[in-house]
């Protein structure tokens, strides 16, 4: 008998699980705790890279579609120090290379893919191995950072990394020209000595504001207070938050250690962030999708034997992601650093020569680890 799949959680990597199988011909049910399509707004925008995100899209016969909804221009990226000084401007000069989509697009693109009644929606799995006696052969958590089914394989409960505050500046090319013109086509960085900023096109005309304000001591403060937090630098990039049409929504990030594991269990595994969580620097999205193709692919391969898929599944997914989570970390730390402008600005010149991940030596992660808050999931020699 073919494998009949549970997925427990809808986000990217989910879905896309949920679509090649079908494209198959497998059996998937999805259950997602949120109440419908729309029960949240979806976040932000995401750059999808042509070997993970969309390549994951490709498996799941949606390439079309996701180039009728990406921005290419979206790969726009302006860096600028406290001061306001422009220490970077990079156009991409063949677009389309890692175009963004919005997550509310992409969301859209994969739930329309899949047949009728897959997402059971508001229905939050407590007990994923129930799903087993329910008749399923493999139960696969795509359910994210606090994963419930991470809970079953090892117990692992993710690290604060930082609090961030996130804001918004409604139709921002009439409203606030000026500062549509400053953040250009797609983002703008502000780098500080512990301290950053990031400003990002979505679809909509508007600019999510992401502020990464430092230490607070437990305290989350309203505009007023956040805009005294980044008293150093230029009202010109205050203004960004100034112009938000709403009070900071304040969101806790967190992380898994690196190149975290747990005991092979034949009928459940991770994918996305459930199974490896990573630090927000533009990885996240990318690997959940390519983890669930390639885990789709291996059912397909393995079609009555789970175990074997789980098995062939986690030793790529395991090699694979965790170089990827260690750059995440050492590009967050660098973010976050004293020098962040000026290695940021190097890091940027330096990727199209294809040296970046040469430079990542562990001494190098040692080094930047000294400004993560926490320190865990670096290796410790
Ligand atoms: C501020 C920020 C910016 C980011 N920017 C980028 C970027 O630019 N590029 C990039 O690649 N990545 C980015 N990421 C990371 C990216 O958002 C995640 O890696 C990605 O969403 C992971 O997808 P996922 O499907 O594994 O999990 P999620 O997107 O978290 O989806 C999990 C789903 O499971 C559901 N769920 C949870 N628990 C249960 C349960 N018990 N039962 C049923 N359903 C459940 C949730 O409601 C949710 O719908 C960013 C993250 C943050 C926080």
């Amino acid at each position: 008998m073919p494998t009949r799949v549970a997925i427990v959680g809808g986000g990217p990597a989910g879905l896309t699980l949920a679509r090649i199988l079908q494209r198959h011909g497998l059996e998937a049910a999805v259950f997602e705790r949120e109440d419908s399509p729309d029960a949240r707004t979806q976040g932000g925008s995401l750059d999808l890279h042509p070997r993970s995100g969309q390549r994951a899209l490709d498996l799941a016969g949606l390439t079309e579609g996701f180039r009728a909804l990406a921005r290419p221009e979206g790969e726009a990226v302006t860096i600028v120090d406290p001061s306001g000084t422009v220490l970077l401007r990079r156009t991409p000069r063949r677009p389309g290379g890692r175009p963004e989509i919005d997550r509310s697009a992409l969301r859209a693109l994969l739930l329309d893919s899949l047949t009728d009644g897959t997402v059971r929606w508001g229905v939050r799995i407590g007990d994923p191995e129930a799903l087993l006696t329910e008749g399923f052969d493999l139960v696969v958590g795509a359910d994210g950072a606090r994963s419930a089914v991470r809970r079953v394989l090892n117990g692992v409960e993710p690290d604060r990394l930082h609090t961030v505050a996130e804001l918004g500046i409604p139709d921002a090319d009439r409203t606030h020209p000026e500062l549509a013109a400053l953040v250009g086509p797609g983002s703008l960085w502000g780098l500080g000595s512990n301290q950053n900023l990031n400003a990002k096109r979505e679809g909509g005309g508007r600019i999510r504001v992401t502020c990464w304000p430092g230490d607070l001591g437990g305290a989350t403060p309203g505009k007023r207070g956040l805009i005294a937090r980044y008293s150093q630098w230029s009202p010109r990039l205050t203004a960004l938050i100034e112009a938000a049409d709403d009070e900071p929504v304040w969101r806790e990030l967190h992380t898994t250690p690196v190149g975290m594991r747990w005991t092979r269990h034949p009928s459940i595994t991770l994918v996305g962030d459930a199974a490896h969580l990573m630090p927000p620097v533009g990885e996240g999205a990318n690997q959940a999708m390519l983890d669930a193709a390639l885990l789709a692919l291996a059912v397909v391969e393995h079609e009555a034997d789970p175990s074997a898929a789980i098995a062939a599944y986690e030793d790529e997914m395991f090699r694979r992601t965790k170089p990827v989570a260690l750059e995440s970390r050492w590009i967050q730390s660098l973010f976050l650093s004293p020098t962040a402008a000026r290695d940021t600005v190097d890091l940027f010149r330096l990727r199209p020569l294809g040296v970046v991940r040469a430079l990542i030596s562990r001494r190098r992660v040692a080094r930047a680890s000294r400004y993560h808050p926490t320190g865990s999931g670096l290796p410790s020699s």
